[in-house]
């Protein structure tokens, strides 16, 4: 299959809605508000109003009911950017819509979603939430539109709500599955504030891969807890239940060390105050009763991706940035992919050259690992780069800078593409999976 999308890890771009607003320091610099107000001027429909009279997104969204169905006319498989120009889980794009990309999603199995936003707390929200009688994935399933041939599409057997034959007007197809196999959910990382916001967040969201787009990186950003392996151990017996019978002796924390009395009665208020309901020790997946919950592994980041700005107004990534983010990969198992330097790449000062000038000019910045940068440093050193780890970055353009970090492109994604990512059955009602 031809790539059609010069975004390095996607081959396609798939943009059901237009519009958008800024929400935190990476959008600063927003492409998608640039090329929006372009396309709004070429009269295109699914951008009308969405650009304000000052240049900015006003806050409208567009929903676009024939871009909906373009992943349906692509028959040979590909990875599949959804929503590069605005965000599926804006606030202003309703439950009801999402649940037809879902469902478009679900009846392409071919092809791989990667679905990207800056707002994971309205995904979380979204896939825990039904319409007050069914639940997301029976609302999915039931959101299906008409194939090719103008029949409407259901789905059937197990979760699909339908259960009959296909015929002139139904096309019936199989329920692939919850969460959907061939959709990979990610958000986007800028520096250590916005990581520690949603990607938890994300964690809480059923899918079959997790993924995050550290672009533009901003700053130093430690993850390693949300890429390392844990796992959870079950309580036996439902919250209420416990309080009520006061009976509650015999927990354990995750590390298996019993709970003293007092931490177990604390710790089952706690969740009764967050309205958890846990399941009961039989009906844990493994659950044995000799030996107890076996423990379940908990949701992580199967994939991270790295870039520094691109654009006239970009701001540099200072190296360090990316290589941490790779080493903690590398030490975690976790794919790595480093997609640009963007528009700064690392600078070497030529001999006798006018470094002086470079830098006033703004051809050369100098970054320090904190983020302060360029005319800050080379004004209070004199002129000279003298603070320990700091950084000339040149502006060359995201062309000259490529994509190579010390030495070597980093490609690695999650293997197999579709069905590739990991489900898990034993659930608690936090985060669906367990
Ligand atoms: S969320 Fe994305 S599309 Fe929306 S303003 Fe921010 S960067 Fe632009």
């Amino acid at each position: 299959m031809g790539k059609k999308s010069a975004i390095e890890w996607t081959d396609e771009t798939w943009n059901p809605l237009g519009g958008c607003s800024k929400i935190s320091p990476g959008c600063k610099n927003c492409y998608a508000e640039k090329m929006a107000a372009r396309l709004q001027a070429m009269g295109l429909p699914l951008y009308e109003g969405v650009i304000g009279a000052d240049g900015h997104w006003s806050g409208r969204i567009n929903l676009g009911d024939q871009e909906l169905m373009k992943p349906l006319w692509w028959r040979k498989g590909r990875r599949v950017f959804v929503n590069s120009m605005s965000d599926l889980f804006h606030e202003g794009v309703p439950f009801e819509f999402i649940d037809q990309v879902f469902a478009v999603m679900a009846l392409c199995p071919q092809h791989t979603f990667q679905v990207l936003t800056k707002r994971p707390e309205r995904m979380a929200e979204y896939l825990r939430s039904g319409d007050g009688v069914a639940s997301r994935e029976e609302c999915i399933a039931m959101s299906s539109p008409q194939d090719l041939n103008g029949r409407q599409v259901l789905f059937g057997k197990r979760k699909g709500p339908f259960d009959g034959p296909a015929n002139e007007k139904y096309d019936v197809r199989p329920w692939p599955g919850w969460p959907l196999p061939n959709v990979w959910l990610g958000t986007s990382v800028e520096n250590q504030a916005v990581a520690d916001e949603r990607i938890p967040a994300l964690l809480g969201c059923p899918a079959a891969v997790r993924f995050l787009s550290c672009e533009p990186l901003l700053g130093a950003v430690d993850i390693r807890q949300y890429l390392q392996k844990t796992t959870r151990t079950h309580f036996s017996i439902c919250v209420d239940g416990a309080l009520r019978n006061k009976s509650f002796d015999g927990f354990t924390h995750d590390g298996g060390r019993w709970m003293t009395r007092e931490e177990a009665k604390a710790e089952l208020l706690r969740l009764q105050a967050e309205g958890v309901q846990l399941l009961p020790m039989g009906a844990c997946e493994g659950f044995s009763s000799e030996t107890g919950c076996p423990g379940h592994p908990q949701p992580r980041i199967d994939w991270v991706i790295c870039g520094g700005e691109s654009g006239k107004d970009a701001r540099p990534m200072h190296p360090d940035w990316a290589r941490d983010l790779r080493e903690q990969c590398v030490d975690a198992g976790t794919k790595f992919f480093f997609k640009q330097w963007g528009e700064w790449a690392p600078h070497r000062p030529v001999p006798g050259g006018n470094l002086g000038g470079d830098v006033r000019s703004g051809r050369v910045r100098i970054v320090h690992p904190t983020g302060e940068s360029d005319l800050e440093i080379f004004d209070r050193t004199g002129g000279r780069n003298t603070i320990p780890g700091s950084q000339y970055m040149g502006k060359v353009g995201k062309k000259a800078s490529g994509r190579v970090l010390d030495g070597r492109t980093w490609d690695e994604m999650p293997g197999g593409g579709v069905g590739g990512g990991r489900t898990r059955t034993c659930t608690d009602d936090r985060g669906g999976v367990a």
